[in-house]
């Protein structure tokens, strides 16, 4: 499956954001060679066939896009991709009242076929991997689970249900048979039972996993995202190795590298940037990615000023030994990138940065001093962001980090400070959607009814539109034929229609990854594959 596909093609009548003339995007090797003016104007007409339309087209493949958008494609730029994959085959019980209803939410799953997650064959006889629910909070039910109504809504599914506590799992008869448990008229499992199961649920075959993460990456792919930097928590460069020789192809990859592996990577004399053989041209060595605190949600990400119930939160590694880190990883020709929360970790981090002489990345710059903005400019840094978690954690922000909000989650500070800005969706922590991340960075808001919160660090659409491509606001001539297709304006449109941006189609170097409804000039549907 080479990266390029046909030698020439060409995107007919589309139009780049903010322009109303049409033109048409020639290209060749993966890479765009030409733009001309579109030879069809405008939208909705069938282009020339292939060899009359013009000299310049001969030959070529035309696919009319009908006047739609263009933009670059978009990164995901800190991603746990197998954890995404694997929250997105969980079903989600935190909204269910009652035993009876987690039970029709279960059923709905199984009964959903295709669409749900699970195909139809692996719901015959049970032979697909166990269904596994998450989230039910079974002390505010009125009614009790059972082993009965668990198994009358299955079809013989093997199903486990974890509870939010994860001190409980409601089990059906098939999963009780698959994982030799014993459970009662209940279904359940409690305690140190409960957390065995829990573990032996994470046990994945690779090859379910991997089928999980093409399906999320096709998701990703319809989305408009063309790559994504994975900072899964492993030896990861083998198993997106195994997964792209396995037939991946949605998306382009930047794996990150985890100091506990940084001598292996040496040794293998990988650095960052640098294309991994084997990967088909979509693989290539991503950050190393160094944590040095916690989170607000669990109130360990390290602040100036003590929380309201005390403490300031952890830092887990000292500025001496991130700054031996960073001076490791500059010989190594590793670009560090340093998960910083809170504002003292943020200062930490970028007095290391500092005496190091090193750029490169912070990721989450949740909270900033306001002295420290001018830094993230001064040093080169990027600040890889990831604005929906601003939304989500707005109520947790307020309580915690009291009446200095007004630099939490500082977009617009950091853009000004010169900072390099990169979005992200830290999934599964975040839906893997530029689209949301996007939307609450330009509007600050979940568009709910309440209020935008603290809306003057709200950025520009098309600020975030580049900090979704690397830096990219344009198609240009020698870029890498990484598009999406848009079926609205992206600068226009109302907001509620940004945050969930129809997409037509996908290219990665010139191939398509996803197409929804495009035809080419032999009248037929333009394919995606992957
Ligand atoms: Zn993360």
């Amino acid at each position: 499956m080479p990266v390029s596909a046909a030698p020439e093609l060409v995107l007919a009548s589309v139009r780049q954001p903010g322009e109303t003339d049409c033109s048409d995007i020639h290209i060749a090797n993966g890479v765009v060679t030409r733009i001309s003016a579109a030879e069809q104007q405008p939208a909705g007409a069938r282009p020339a066939a292939a060899g009359t339309g013009g000299a310049s087209m001969a030959g070529a493949r035309i696919v009319d896009c009908g006047g739609r958008n263009i933009i670059p494609g978009l990164w995901d730029e800190h991603v746990h991709m197998t954890q995404w994959a694997m929250a997105a085959n969980r079903i989600d019980l935190s909204h269910a009242t009652s035993a009876r209803d987690a039970v029709d939410v279960v059923r709905s799953r199984i009964e959903e076929g295709p669409g749900g997650n699970r195909r139809k064959d692996e719901n015959d006889g049970g032979a697909g991997p166990t269904l596994v629910g998450v989230g039910f909070r079974d002390a505010v039910w009125a009614d009790v689970p059972s082993l009965a109504m668990l198994d009358a809504a299955t079809h013989g599914v093997p199903a486990a249900l974890i509870s939010h506590d994860l001190h409980c799992v409601w089990l059906n008869s098939a999963a009780a048979r698959r994982y030799g448990v014993e459970v009662d008229a209940g279904g359940l499992l409690r305690e140190d039972a409960a957390f065995a199961l829990t573990r032996e649920l994470g046990r994945l075959p690779d090859s379910v996993v991997d089928a999980w993460v093409g399906d999320a990456a096709r998701k990703a792919a319809a989305r408009g995202v063309v790559g994504i930097v994975d900072f899964e928590m492993t030896w990861n460069r083998d198993v997106w190795l195994r997964r792209i020789t396995g037939g991946f192809g949605s998306l382009r990859v930047e794996a990150g590298v985890y100091p506990e592996h940084l001598d292996r990577a040496r040794l293998e004399a990988m650095r960052t940037g640098q294309e991994i053989p084997g990967g088909n041209g979509l693989l290539r060595v991503g950050p190393l990615k160094v944590l040095i605190d916690g989170s607000l949600n669990t109130r360990t990400a390290y602040c100036v000023d003590p929380y309201p119930y005390g403490g300031r939160g952890l830092l887990t590694v000292s500025e001496p030994e991130l700054l031996a880190l960073l001076a490791r990883a500059r010989e190594a020709g590793f670009v560090p990138a340093v998960h910083a929360i809170g504002d003292a970790a943020n200062q930490v981090a970028l007095n290391a940065f500092e005496a190091a002489s090193i750029t490169g990345r912070i990721e989450h710059a949740q909270f900033v001093r306001q002295e420290d903005f001018a830094r993230f400019g001064r040093l080169g840094l990027t600040a890889s962001v990831q604005p929906a978690h601003a939304l989500d954690d707005r109520d947790a922000a307020d309580a915690n980090w009291g009446d200095r909000t007004d630099r939490a989650f500082p977009l617009r500070s950091l853009l000004a400070a010169g900072a390099t800005l990169a979005l992200g969706s830290d999934a599964p922590v975040a839906p893997l959607d530029p689209w949301t991340a996007m939307s609450a960075a330009t509007t600050r808001s979940g568009l709910d009814g309440r209020a935008p919160w603290h809306p003057e660090q709200a950025i520009t659409r098309k600020e975030a539109l580049a900090a979704s491509a690397r830096g990219r606001s344009r198609i240009r001539v020698g870029d890498p034929a990484d598009i999406a297709v848009l079926d609205a304006d992206p600068l226009g449109v109302p907001d509620e229609v940004f945050a969930s941006m129809p997409v037509a189609a996908t290219l990665i170097a010139g191939r398509f990854t996803f197409a929804d409804g495009l035809t080419d000039d032999g009248g037929g549907t333009v394919a995606s594959g992957s």
